[in-house]
């Protein structure tokens, strides 16, 4: 796909994104990893419903703005994702409502911030794993992503919002969608005692599709001792 043709690719996604209130206001940012390294970011304090092709941030492969507006205030975000994910080709963040939410509930397991609710939610987005809160710019934010050393393609940063990566804008964004509608369902039936998916369920969803969720990924790491 052309340059141009992805710098459309965000402004397309990033408008469908807002438009349905999946991030408020000036909030969100969405980058994409070009084949020279370099990569395509949004602008700092431009909302995703509209943004404009040609003042998209172009930053090299040292993270340096070659043309379009000043990037987002969060690009460690971005980076530090990539830096550990090295099949993310393009990441989503968003300060969806409900994503948001479920970060400030209590019972919520750091590794796996959801139940196996729905087979689309481990097949798009896997497990997601929970940061804790940073302040606004904060670089520590970026170390705790690193920290999770590439396990989890989906973060949530708790009082903020979902980090997402996908191999390709598409990707991301699905999974990023997955994710906020699950944390949804989580939200209509905590407390109702419902049923998620059995472990068996999970297994055949790993085994069928070739999932790599984390907490498969350790207990295989135990089965080989
Ligand atoms: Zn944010």
């Amino acid at each position: 796909m052309s340059e141009m043709r992805l710098r459309e690719e965000i402004c397309r996604y990033g408008r469908s994104l807002f438009e349905r209130g999946l991030t408020p206001g000036s909030s969100g940012n969405i980058s994409l990893r070009l084949d020279d390294g370099g990569w395509l970011v949004t602008p700092t304090n431009a909302s995703l419903g509209f943004l404009d092709p040609a003042r998209i941030s172009r930053l090299d492969e040292g993270g340096r703005l070659v043309s379009g507006d000043k990037p987002t205030k969060e690009i460690p975000l971005h980076s530090a994702l990539y830096e550990t994910r090295g099949s993310a080709r393009a990441i989503v963040h968003l300060h969806s409502t409900h994503a948001v939410a479920l970060t400030m509930l209590p019972e919520i397991d750091p590794r796996a911030v959801l139940p196996p609710m729905t087979p689309y939610y481990l097949m798009r987005a896997g497990e997601t794993a929970l940061v804790p809160y940073y302040r606004p710019g904060d670089p520590a934010v970026a170390d705790a992503i690193r920290g999770l050393a590439g396990k989890y393609s989906s973060v949530l940063l708790a009082n903020h919002g979902p980090v997402v990566g996908g191999e390709s804008l598409e990707a991301a964004v699905f999974a990023t969608e997955e994710l906020e509608e699950t944390a949804k369902l989580y939200l209509l039936l905590r407390n109702l005692n419902p049923r998620y998916l059995t472990p068996a369920q999970v297994e055949d969803l790993v085994k069928t599709f070739g999932l790599e969720l984390p907490s498969h990924q350790n207990r295989e790491d135990h089965d080989h001792g």
